[in-house]
């Protein structure tokens, strides 16, 4: 029993949602996961420029490492900013000092600045989807750690997954890629069961069908708030992490929430089961397990003792050995600065919708 645990990782994040909160309304009310998609997150990411992208992610990452998270597998999307939007999440995780994988998710839906009313497996490769690519290797030619990141099958034609499989196969990465988050992508496992590989990562996997090669990143919050169903992954052979899906990066909190479903969904689940999915997200961050997070409850580091004891607090955080966070507080960025520069991107963000 311990106050303290390794750095927890967010196995699948959107740190450019971090300024959704308090957006204007959408124009209609979602009936349907599409619906959703189109009416809030689509118009959302279009709206996007550098400047926003980078207070985003400067507050999406100092939130993360409030909540003890030292680590982030990003997934991004910015249709009207494509060219250096990796670089602007990089510099925002960076300013705040915790661990990342970037990655651009390419689709076809964006053609020459507009938005296609359907893509089919068919599909031509779109311009939008060449340069998110482009986007991907140039990133990945840096040096940096990151993914060739896909959108969805259902919103990318075959010859974009399989230029996105073999990019990732070139720079010895995988993809980041959501998959079958709604029934909207069933035909995911079929489109992508001789593409994939080990390495890949695959997003919610709600209703794919067969098996599909890959980590899979189970987001249990995120599937409650889109109302896709239940993932579960206690049914599944592959590795399994948990993320948020965007909606911040409290990796203890997703842990309970991931427990609470899988003991709905089975009476004899054990919160051990959860904890080993939070603990599979060192996989991609094996250093992340030397970072130290000092919690306000002497149980921390027991799945039985956390999945019932809401409102544990990350008190002190250090990553590879240099101390971020004293007392609540970071020490090596101003976090002030951080929420008065998001709060006037959010509000140029907001006029726009
Ligand atoms: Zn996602």
């Amino acid at each position: 029993m311990s106050f303290t645990t390794p750095g927890l990782v967010c196995g699948h994040h959107h740190l450019y949602s971090s300024l959704a909160r308090g957006m204007p309304s959408p124009p209609a009310v979602p009936r349907s996961f599409i619906g959703v998609l189109e009416n809030v997150w689509w118009r959302l990411d279009a709206a996007l420029d550098l400047d926003i992208i980078y207070w985003s992610a400067a507050l999406g990452a100092a939130e993360a490492l409030l909540s003890g998270t030292t680590a982030i597998i990003d997934h991004h999307e910015s249709p009207s900013s494509i060219e250096g939007s990796l670089d602007a999440i990089a510099r925002g995780c960076d300013l705040v000092g915790v661990r990342h994988i970037l990655s651009y998710g390419v689709t076809d839906r964006w053609n020459n600045g507009s938005m296609l009313s359907s893509v089919s497996p068919t599909t031509p490769i779109t311009d939008g989807a060449r340069r998110g690519l482009l986007e991907n290797e140039r990133y990945l030619k840096s040096g940096r750690r990151a993914m060739v990141g896909v959108h969805a099958a259902f919103t990318c034609g075959n010859e974009t997954l399989e230029a996105a499989a073999d990019l990732s196969k070139k720079y010895n990465t995988g993809v980041h890629i959501h998959v079958a988050e709604g029934v909207d992508d069933i035909d995911a496992g079929e489109r992508l069961k001789n593409l994939a590989t080990d390495d890949w990562l695959l997003v919610h996997a709600v209703h794919l069908s067969g098996e599909l090669a890959g980590t899979i990143a189970h987001n249990p919050r995120s599937n409650m708030n889109n109302s896709v169903g239940y993932a579960a992954p206690s049914q599944r052979q592959n590795r399994i992490v948990l993320g948020t899906d965007g909606i911040g990066a409290d990796m203890m909190e997703e842990f309970r929430l991931a427990y609470a479903r899988h003991r709905e969904f089975d009476l004899t689940a054990s919160p051990d089961t959860a904890w080993s999915w939070l603990e599979n997200g060192h996989h991609f961050f094996p250093e992340a397990k030397q970072d130290v997070v000092q919690w306000s409850y002497d149980h921390s580091d027991s799945p039985w003792h956390v999945a019932f004891t809401p409102g544990i607090r990350a008190v002190d955080v250090a990553i590879n050995g240099v101390p971020q966070v004293s007392n609540g507080v970071p020490l090596n960025f101003d976090l002030n600065e951080i929420r008065a520069k998001a709060a006037e991107a959010a509000q140029r963000l907001h006029e726009r919708l």
